[in-house]
């Protein structure tokens, strides 16, 4: 099959990274495909959110339902009966780690994608940041790119622009894509299911705020510099 090379799939959560993969995706491709997943997460309203802010972009969306990870294993994210980690345990990833997760999404939008004859599949993923989450990690993403290619003999084009971003930089780049706002107030990063800024003080708010302030503290020092 000939994978068109003008259109990519991203896998999208409705979270701060995703969502400015989307932008991206959208500066570098003609046309743009969200896939949402919902796993059982806790805070399944975050699809609603995706769907509002890939239909807001213009983009096509699609969920996809895959139930059957919360049904493998117990983790934070999925299981409200257990007490997300607040810090990284020693030697293991954070009880908010969904094994396989980036895996199975990975592996099923690609799929999706060669249905619809797109090569080009982008995640968020970042090792900078990834909060000892192994899927996250860049030989992880390099090496189920040749999985991917060799399970359906295609030659498709795994993107993660966030990699080597730590969090300050990827607001930086949502700024330089003319999203810093949207991100901002419409996305939902928060383990605890508060949209924008978030509850403030779960890990995933914590990251996401040192990042934002040190980006406006930076893009201010900038601006008093160059006036
Ligand atoms: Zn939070």
């Amino acid at each position: 099959m000939i994978l068109d090379n003008q259109r990519a799939l991203v896998v999208f959560s409705g979270g701060q990274d995703s969502t400015t993969c989307l932008f991206w995706a959208k500066k570098h491709f003609k046309e743009v495909y969200a896939l949402s997943f919902v796993y059982g997460q806790k805070h399944a309203h975050e699809v609603d959110l995706a769907e509002d802010i890939a239909r807001g972009a213009g983009v096509h969306f699609d969920r996809m339902d895959v139930d059957f990870i919360a049904r493998l294993g117990h983790n934070a994210l999925t299981d409200s009966s257990m007490a997300m980690d607040e810090t990284k345990p020693a030697g293991s990833p954070p009880n908010t780690f969904v094994p396989g997760r980036n895996l199975f999404f990975l592996s099923i939008a690609a799929v999706y994608a060669r249905e619809r004859g797109i090569r080009h599949l982008v995640t968020g993923v970042s090792q900078t940041d990834y909060s000892g989450y192994p899927d996250c990690r860049d030989s992880f993403a390099r090496s189920l790119n040749v999985t991917l290619n060799l399970a359906m003999d295609e030659q498709f084009v795994l993107h993660t622009p966030l990699m080597w971003l730590d969090k300050c930089q990827t607001w930086a780049l949502a700024d330089e894509l003319g999203v810093l706002d949207l991100v901002r107030n419409h996305t939902l990063t928060c383990y605890n299911g508060v949209v924008g800024d978030g509850c403030g003080h779960c890990p995933a708010c914590t990251l996401r705020r040192k990042g934002l302030e040190a980006y406006l503290q930076q893009k201010a020092g900038n601006t008093t510099a160059h006036p």
